[in-house]
């Protein structure tokens, strides 16, 4: 049986670069997406003309259900070593002033809730109490969580916020299951969720502001989480490495 990778969001952006790198490390990858299926099953046959396995499959983390049938499709592929939570949304830029509610279960239920039950099902299958043979778990937070994205993002900032609090969390409650929890920090990549957040100019408005002067690519955040996941790193379990160029270092 393969060593399998659950990349949640891996059909574009961060979790597509981490999928194909998954896949030259040896996992068989679940591409997962929502929406964007041609998406997915591009990175499956760049990966399968690598000599690589992979499937995409379709799934909203932001239900239940989806999640949990996104899981067992991963079991039929092979024993799951590591999921990566990368999948995570904007919306556009508003003041907290104008928030609705439904903005906020929105962002919440996809960026955190949807880690959380992600992570649910991958301790259930990788704790070594419970008969797994451990494993890793990668989140992706976003520098924003210690800027608060005041003025642009703010819900989306304390959305990873969470999702910083979960990773040191998780990672001290599953040290004993051969679990390795950590997440990456990045800065502003170059990606399609900045369009989709209605600000498709952001990265080329910001770059010259950035330390390195530039964004930074999806490729150099994935070789984070990959090294996360890997044996090299098991006494880092509850890291959260800082993947922005020098932004937002500080606490
Ligand atoms: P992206 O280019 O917009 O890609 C988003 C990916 O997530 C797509 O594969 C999309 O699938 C998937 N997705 C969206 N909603 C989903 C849902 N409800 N269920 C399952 N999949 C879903 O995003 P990105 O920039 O690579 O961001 C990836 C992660 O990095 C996010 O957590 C983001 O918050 C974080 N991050 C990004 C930056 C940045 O500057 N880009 C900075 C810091 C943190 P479809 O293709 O089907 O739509």
């Amino acid at each position: 049986m393969p060593n399998v990778m659950i990349v949640t969001g891996g059909s574009r952006g961060i979790g597509a670069a981490t999928a194909f790198l998954g896949a030259r490390a040896g996992y068989a990858v679940v591409v997962n997406y929502v929406s964007n299926g041609a998406a997915a099953d591009k990175v499956v046959a760049e990966i399968e003309a690598g000599g690589g396995r992979a499937a995409a499959v379709k799934a909203d983390v932001g239900v239940e259900a989806d999640i949990v049938a996104l899981f067992e499709a991963a079991d039929r592929l092979g024993t799951l070593k590591v999921l990566v939570n990368n999948a995570g949304i904007v919306d556009a830029v508003a003041p907290v002033a104008e928030m609705t509610a439904e903005r906020l279960e929105r962002t919440f239920r996809i960026n955190v809730t949807g880690s959380f039950l992600c992570a649910r099902e991958a301790v259930k299958r990788m704790a070594t109490s419970r008969g797994g043979s451990g494993g890793a778990i990668v989140n992706v937070s976003s520098a924003a969580a210690k800027l608060g994205a005041g003025g642009s993002r703010v819900d989306y900032a304390a959305s990873k916020g969470a999702i910083d609090t979960f990773t040191v969390g998780l990672a001290r409650e599953v040290a004993g299951e051969g679990i390795s929890v950590t997440a990456v920090r990045p800065g502003i990549i170059e990606t399609d969720i900045h369009a989709s957040g209605g600000e498709p100019t952001r990265v080329a408005e910001l770059s010259a502001s950035l330390p390195l002067k530039r964004a930074g690519t999806p490729e150099e955040v994935a070789q984070a989480i990959l090294w996360l996941a890997s044996d090299e790193a098991t006494y880092s379990t509850g890291a959260i490495l800082d993947v922005s160029g020098a932004r937002a270092i500080l606490p």
